[in-house]
């Protein structure tokens, strides 16, 4: 496994045409957002409260629904504020050194920081919405947690009565065409590939710098535990986000 010191690192991006960064649950865990599925993961500890993210049980068991509108009305999603790793991605850019950010989170923290919007892709979607899983309506999630909050334990759709869910992908759901096409479409356009604070190991994220190395890139791994590209990324970095993001982000 190659590894690079930071300087090396700030003068691939420097040198760069495109860079691609794709983020993982690793970069938000600063700021309180907790890892699903990492070993101290929510789903790891109560895998019954998986059941809420599945779909299948989304759409079938009203008690589900219950227990997941609870469990936004009481999720730290909410207060939660960017770190200074997403807030060293939104300096990059400013330099002209971040060209396309594709995420796996949903909690909008990229965005929050100033990230523009036009460069993010949420391949799992997001929390600031609800949509309706019949007609397709989307919602701010705020007026809808005004509802449950209000009373509803488990809102329907104005329009046509239909379930109301958060706009992620729920295990079982599919990804919106779209933002997988412009995913992939971000890593073969890569000749830097970052990827940060994802173990690397879902689909389609998994995917991504496979494709970036196909088309040449350079890939730079930063996560705090092993991945399965790390043999064959051009270098692997395990330190803290939090300070080398910044650190490497000044040098740039
Ligand atoms: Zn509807």
């Amino acid at each position: 496994m190659p590894s690079a010191d930071l300087d090396t690192l700030a003068g691939w991006l420097r040198d760069a045409r495109h860079v691609t960064v794709l983020t993982g649950a690793g970069i938000s865990t600063d700021s309180g957002i907790p890892d699903f599925r990492g070993p101290n993961g929510v789903w790891t500890k109560n895998p019954d409260a998986e059941k809420t993210a599945t779909l299948e049980y989304y759409m079938s068991d009203p008690e589900i629904r219950r227990r997941a509108w609870q469990n936004r009305l009481s999720s730290g999603m909410w207060s939660a504020a960017p770190n200074a790793a997403h807030e060293a991605l939104v300096t990059l850019e400013r330099k002209g050194r971040l060209h396309d950010l594709v995420t796996q989170n949903v909690d909008g923290l990229h965005h929050a920081a100033g990230q523009s919007p036009e460069r993010v892709v949420e391949i799992h979607g997001n929390v600031r919405e609800v949509k309706c899983m019949t007609c397709g309506w989307r919602g701010p999630m705020h007026d809808t947690l005004e509802r449950v909050r209000a009373g509803e334990d488990d809102p329907k759709c104005f329009d046509c009565g239909g379930v109301l869910k958060s706009a992620t992908i729920s295990f079982g759901e599919n990804l919106v065409p779209d933002d997988l096409r412009r995913s992939q479409l971000a890593a073969a356009r890569a000749d830097v590939f970052v990827s940060i604070g994802t173990s690397l190991v879902v689909y389609p994220a998994a995917g991504l710098p496979e494709i970036a190395l196909r088309n040449g890139a350079r890939l730079v791994v930063m996560n705090a535990e092993e991945t399965p590209f790390d043999p064959i990324a051009d270098a692997v970095v395990r330190e803290p986000l939090g300070e080398t993001l910044p650190a490497l982000v000044a040098l740039v």
